[in-house]
């Protein structure tokens, strides 16, 4: 080994990541700590991922149960708790059928490919193309990557997979432009989380909604960040008075554990035959019992409907600072997927809630994303917006009260 020349880079690990300078050891509810024994307040819920907060009883119980049993066992065997937790999926929602893999951005890989495959065996040869949004996010696989609509991360990654076409979120005027003949399926966020926090109006989906059955355009919905109870319902969709075709799950749906989803009613299923599609690891006995075991919690412990009422009381609140305080712009968001646009760029806020033992995120420069986990009490909701009032009051050079 010792003549191997080494760079002389301070970490082993790639450098893609714009780190913050914390080393987080330990969770619990909505609690981390640091290596220094440092206590925070996780309103990032690890990029709305542990959405029943950190290491949750139930399902560190299943999961443990599931240890001493069986990690892993290829898809060319039965796994019984991937079927049990795809019945538990179906049950509760609009689909027939789930496809499991480990990661959002694979999630979304086979909702593309499903969507291509679905045209082909309808005998629409010519229909290769998906419609998706500016400033959108779909993950960072070559295809992914291509679906988002945001330019900053195409560079440098050219060619792009081709067959995307980028359209204005919320424009009805841009509805006239998805079917061009070649339009298979249209891909959307219902509120883009890494994009900047922006909800589609509820009138532009059902009439997209509308235009995409009229059509025979699948609708696909990427609720990789809005699912699992993160904005009130088990998915978002159930707000907007839409049947999608196929949505897009991953980051909550296993509380931690990699994962991911592809959900679709059975029309479009059908599409995908042995051969067609396939994953190592995807629905693996481990992971699927965590997901199980989040599901159980989502759907039996009355998880959503406090959802709704903390997302309506923090949402009043940060309408009122938004009041007091002219550093605020608008609050957007739904559920408990907030996003507070400021003047200024927000990586000062980010680092002046760190020094309050609060973490929060970014969604783009200039906007502020809270995450909180779906149980955080209500006395923390309240400890979150005092600091953020005594931030803002500092910030605005005001005496605190
Ligand atoms: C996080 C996210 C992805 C990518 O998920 P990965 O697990 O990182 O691949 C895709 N779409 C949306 C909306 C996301 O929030």
């Amino acid at each position: 080994m010792s003549n191997i020349v080494k760079s002389q880079s301070t970490s082993a690990v790639m450098n893609t990541y714009g780190r913050f300078p914390i080393t987080l050891v330990k969770g619990k509810a909505s609690n981390v700590w640091d290596d220094n024994g440092q206590k925070f307040l996780d309103y990032t819920s690890g990029i709305a991922t542990c959405n029943l907060g950190h290491v949750p009883d139930n399902v560190h119980h299943k999961v443990k149960g599931q240890l001493d049993t069986l990690w892993h066992c290829s898809n060319l065997y039965d796994i019984p708790p991937q079927q049990e937790l795809a019945t538990a999926l179906t049950d509760n929602s609009c689909f027939d059928q789930v496809f499991f893999c480990n990661s959002g951005a694979e999630a979304n890989e086979a909702a593309i490919k499903i969507a291509k495959k679905y045209a082909s065996d309808s005998g629409n040869v010519e229909r290769t193309e998906i419609v998706t949004f500016t400033n959108s996010f779909h993950g960072r696989t070559g295809t992914t990557m291509a679906a988002t609509g945001q330019k900053k991360i195409h560079q440098g990654f050219t060619p792009l997979t081709p067959g995307f076409r980028y359209l204005p979120l919320n424009d009805f005027d841009a509805l006239t432009q998805i079917n061009d003949g070649k339009t298979t399926a249209v891909l959307l966020e219902l509120v883009q989380g890494e994009g900047g926090v922006h909800p589609a109006g509820l009138a532009w989906v059902s009439e997209l909604a509308a235009l995409c059955k009229k059509e025979d355009i699948l609708l696909i919905l990427d609720e990789i960040q809005t699912g699992i109870g993160r904005t009130g319902t088990l998915f978002a969709y159930e707000q907007f008075g839409i049947e999608p075709d196929v949505i897009t799950s991953a980051k909550a749906l296993a509380s931690g554990l990699p994962v991911g989803a592809m959900l679709a009613k059975e029309e479009v299923a059908k599409s995908f035959q042995p051969g067609s599609h396939g994953s190592t690891f995807g629905g693996n006995p481990l992971v699927m019992s965590a997901g199980l075991a989040t599901m159980e919690a989502i759907l039996n412990e009355d998880i959503l409907h406090e959802v709704r009422e903390k997302a309506e009381w923090l949402r009043g609140k940060l309408e009122e600072l938004k009041q007091e305080f002219s550093s605020i712009e608008e609050i957007r968001g739904l559920g408990l997927l907030i996003g507070i646009q400021m003047t200024d760029e927000v990586k000062s806020w980010i680092s002046a809630f760190r020094e309050k033992e609060i973490l929060v995120l970014a969604a783009g420069s200039n906007v502020l994303r809270i995450l909180p986990p779906l149980t955080t009490p209500k006395a923390e909701l309240e400890h979150f917006i005092q600091s953020f009032k005594q931030l803002l009051m500092e910030k605005e050079g005001r005496v605190s009260s």
